[in-house]
């Protein structure tokens, strides 16, 4: 089993919704145990214009299944809860992304592995160090407490929404 860390964003139609739902599709996944998942957190959102705060978690997933059949899977998973009725419906209500697989280091037309925002933003690093063993180490060597430690933590904020049962 390889061991997969999967950031969950939303930032719309009742954004804790729809990350409760990704979280039941990743633990219906087949070849695959979610073990844990990280506190809820929120954090304005990035970019032009007025939008609603957005909620972050990170899961952590045993698998078997291959980096691109999980990512099929997300894709799926995205789409699956993307189909609203609205005017909005370009609009994205569920992000699902894979910031590492195992200690692959994956550069393809389809995936990076691991997800650039990793390195960078603080909604996906701070759930990420809840989720991690301690004295987490990247594929390329980096120390995770580096990358957090150097990473402010702004306008993040930790909720009282937990997605599962750790
Ligand atoms: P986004 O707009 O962030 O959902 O990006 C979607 C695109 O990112 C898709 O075309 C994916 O093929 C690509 N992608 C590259 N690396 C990853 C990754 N590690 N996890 C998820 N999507 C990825």
């Amino acid at each position: 089993m390889i061991t997969a860390y999967i950031a969950l964003g939303s930032n719309l139609q009742n954004p804790e919704h729809q990350l409760r739902s990704a979280v039941t599709a990743l633990a219906a996944l087949p070849d695959s145990r979610l073990q844990q998942v990280s506190s809820v957190y929120r954090s304005a959102a990035v970019g032009p214009g007025a939008q609603p705060d957005y909620l972050n978690a990170v899961a952590r997933l045993l698998t078997t299944l291959p980096p691109e059949t999980l990512l099929d899977a997300l894709q799926r998973q995205e789409q699956a809860q993307g189909r609203t009725r609205n005017i909005r419906w370009q609009a994205r209500t569920l992000d699902l992304d894979i910031l590492l697989y195992g200690s692959a280091i994956i550069e393809t037309e389809r995936l990076t592995i691991p997800h650039g925002a990793l390195g960078r933003r603080n909604f996906v690093l701070y759930p990420l160090l809840q989720v991690c063993p301690a004295n987490f180490v990247l594929p390329d060597g980096t120390d995770l407490d580096t990358l957090v430690r150097d990473c402010p933590v702004g306008d993040l904020e930790k909720t009282g929404l937990q997605l599962h049962d750790n």
